[in-house]
């Protein structure tokens, strides 16, 4: 068991849910986010003769998957929207990467990884509908029921669902009653309305403080739509008021800095939009590859403004 990896938290979130939060710092990982669970696993199963990989990604796919290149001397190019931060489109570059700016939603980015992997002979790594992926994240799932055999419910923030989906089936593979919940900001989650649509559906892509969790899940996804459709108990949304007190939140009582995807489960706690769980909650800390002008806005209790939804500054308070 390594301390690191679980920590017990957040008094807020213990007293609203009347049970024990257990974080999961994914955080801590070496490119700041739980992807390269996901991206070493891909890789590690390229056919021998693979003379390079590419993707798409809202960033920490990316960074995960040049991170895992680079090691294997590999080449990468990763495809990204116009919607993704400058801090994350540096952290790709850094590692050797090359970048191309598509388009301004997830899908153009996606249409130019396939067209190089089709016309460049690079092996395209999806960032969620890939099996290797999604074994990959659900190591989450097999170490938090290692180090807290008693949980009763994950809170796992969901996007394209490779997270979800591989967290779902490892946990509930040890433990069928485990609850498994995704959690998706309300504005722009495909997942979300790809199950109620009940087939993969485009949601209109917008900014958001949980831009991790941004972007659609492929009309033709292959396994983790049926996997999240399946195997998740709940989705629950939140609004982006509710990310940015979680972030406060996480900050100040946790000195924790974290992306506003990874606090979507501490956002629900504390919106007490959760049924009463019976035993502890784990919750992952999915990454902390912030904006940092945003994230101080935020700690500092400034208003937010993101393309044109605005969100009102409020100070701490716990
Ligand atoms: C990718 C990502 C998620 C969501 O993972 P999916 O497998 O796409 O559902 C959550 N948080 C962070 C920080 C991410 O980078």
């Amino acid at each position: 068991m390594n301390p690191l990896h679980l920590n017990d938290i957040l008094s807020a979130a213990r007293t609203i849910a009347g049970q024990p939060v257990l974080l999961k710092l994914e955080t801590a990982q070496p490119t700041g986010a739980f992807k390269l669970r996901g991206a070493l696993n891909a890789l590690a199963h390229l056919p021998p003769d693979a003379k390079g990989v590419t993707c798409c990604s809202t960033g920490n796919h990316g960074r995960a998957v040049a991170y895992a290149a680079r090691a294997r001397g590999l080449k990468a190019v990763v495809c990204m929207s116009a919607l993704v931060p400058q801090t994350k489109v540096d952290g790709i570059r850094a590692l050797g990467a090359e970048v191309r700016i598509i388009g301004r939603s997830q899908d153009d980015a996606l249409a130019e990884s396939r067209r190089l992997a089709a016309e460049n002979g690079l092996v395209e790594i999806s960032p969620f509908d890939d099996e290797h992926v999604i074994a990959g994240q659900g190591t989450i799932g097999l170490e938090l029921l290692q180090d807290a055999p008693e949980l009763d419910t994950i809170l796992v923030p969901l996007s394209g669902g490779g997270l979800a989906a591989g967290v779902a089936l490892a946990a509930k593979a040890i433990n069928p009653a485990i609850r498994v919940i995704g959690l998706s900001m309300d504005r722009g989650a495909a997942m979300h309305a790809s199950i109620e649509a009940g087939r993969p559906v485009e949601v209109e892509e917008v900014e958001s403080l949980a831009d991790s969790l941004g972007g659609g899940i492929g009309l033709d996804n292959r396994l983790s739509f049926a996997l999240c459709r399946d195997l998740l108990d709940d989705v629950i949304l939140v609004s982006e008021a509710e990310i940015y007190r979680a972030m406060q939140a996480l900050y100040f009582e946790e000195r924790l800095v974290a992306e506003g995807a990874c606090v979507v489960g501490i956002a629900a706690l504390m919106a007490g939009k959760l049924p009463r769980p019976k035993g502890p909650i784990a919750t992952i800390i999915t990454g902390r590859n912030v904006d940092m002008t945003v994230f101080t806005r935020v700690i500092t209790g400034q208003d937010v403004t993101l393309g044109d939804y605005r969100i009102e500054g409020r100070s701490y308070a716990a």
